[in-house]
């Protein structure tokens, strides 16, 4: 039987369920609070350059999982694009991840692949046998020289403590790559749309039984009427913050624009503790194809999330997990509500694993629908 579902936000989680549930025949209601749809991937061109800007921060597309990348395929072509990320630290720049090349440059050296195995290893901290912290983790991978020109200090400046203060379950593996590959992500199917993320979740929401509405900030009160909602806001702000607020890091872009070629990339980080900023994007570099004059540049600064700041990456230690696991408990006492992405779950997301989600969302609620059964409010383990 038709239902009637309203989805909370317009970025990719609502966008896919809301488009799987639309071609099963449901009756679909997205709202989102911005005036724009595509969440945190929208993108827009600049009316000055023409320049593609990533709006909410820079946007790579990459995968292993072939179905969603089919699924992306099917509503914009990809163009192909390989991440190379620079950094510059100590004054020189190094290519990331840190590779044969880093290694060589670096120490002045011209090591082969054990070579450089080995010297790594002869560097690596190992009097630390049994690694708790972020710090002690990095010290027993790659030793103090590497930790502190690529680790230290950006680190410090995306979490706003001292990688002391950090579990070493973040850095879990070596680091290092023992040859010459620079592709920053080592995933099977990369690019990005040809024409932004918009148009490509633009393409998903265009179906007859979806309708969006846009300046339309969700509360509770507006799910009567409706089966069942799909909620893709903040965990905490669904409750009104009743029992304090998830942590989250949140992001300042400082926008200026330049003649020709700024930087040369698309993303250059800088590991130094003294430069406040983490990293300065270039957007042209993220449309290799295309051809501009003038460029647009974002200069990326991470600080703690206030109320009215857009949370961007949860914290997720000891403290908010405490926090979390009330949310999770008041979550599933709510009849009819489904908390999914991001945002929902209170997790960094990928952009290929929030689609995957979101495929085996809509699908596990068609399955209960049809089995009769009562919908979770996370199909995901949170
Ligand atoms: C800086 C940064 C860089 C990233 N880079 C990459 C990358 O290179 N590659 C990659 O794969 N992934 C990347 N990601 C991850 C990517 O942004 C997420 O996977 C994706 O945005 C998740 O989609 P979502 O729909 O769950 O959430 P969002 O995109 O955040 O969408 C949620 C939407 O809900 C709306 N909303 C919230 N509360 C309400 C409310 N009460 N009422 C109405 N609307 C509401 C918001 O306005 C928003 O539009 C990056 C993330 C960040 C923070």
């Amino acid at each position: 039987m038709n239902k009637l579902v309203l989805l909370i936000g317009a970025g990719f989680s609502c966008a896919v369920i809301g488009r799987e549930l639309a071609e099963a025949g449901h009756t679909v209601t997205i709202l989102d609070a911005r005036d724009h749809i595509g969440g945190n991937c929208h993108t827009e061109r600049d009316a000055d350059t023409n320049v593609m800007v990533h709006v909410y921060g820079p946007h790579i597309f990459h995968t292993d999982d072939e179905e969603v990348w089919r699924y992306v395929n099917r509503f914009s072509t990809f163009k192909p694009f390989v991440n190379r990320v620079k950094t510059t630290a100590k004054g020189q720049v190094f290519s990331l991840p840190i590779n044969l090349h880093t290694i060589n440059q670096f120490f002045g050296k011209a090591l082969r692949p054990e070579e450089a195995r080995a010297f790594i290893e002869a560097q690596a901290d190992t009097s630390i046998e049994n690694p708790q912290t972020f710090e002690e983790q990095a010290l027993r991978f790659v030793g103090k020289d590497l930790y502190e020109a690529f680790f230290k200090g950006y680190t410090q400046k995306q979490w706003g403590c001292s990688p002391t203060e950090l579990p070493a379950s973040i850095l879990k593996r070596l680091p290092v790559r023992f040859n010459y590959d620079d592709n920053y992500f080592a995933h099977r199917f990369q690019g990005m749309p040809e024409n932004g993320y918009t148009p490509l979740i633009e393409g998903i929401l265009d179906h007859p039984k979806i309708t969006v509405r846009l300046n339309t900030r969700f509360t509770r009160d507006m799910a009567a009427g409706y089966d069942h909602v799909f909620y893709s806001g903040p965990l905490d702000g669904f409750f009104d913050y009743e029992l304090g607020r998830l942590g989250y890091r949140t992001l300042d872009f400082e926008r200026f624009t330049h003649e020709g070629d700024y930087q040369g990339c698309a993303v250059m980080n800088y590991g130094d503790e003294q430069v406040p900023f983490t990293r300065i994007t270039e957007h042209k570099h993220f449309s290799p194809w295309e051809s501009h004059e003038g460029s647009v540049c974002y200069r990326e600064y991470s600080r703690a999330c206030g109320a009215d700041d857009i949370p961007y990456y949860p914290i997720r230690l000891v403290k908010e997990k405490s926090l979390l696991e009330q949310y999770v408990k008041k979550a599933r006492e709510v009849d009819k509500v489904t908390f999914v992405g991001r945002l929902g779950t209170y997790r960094y997301l990928d952009m290929d694993v929030t689609i995957r989600e979101a495929l085996d969302t809509a699908r596990g609620f068609l399955n209960h629908l049809e089995a009769g059964k009562a919908v979770p409010a996370f199909f995901v383990d949170v």
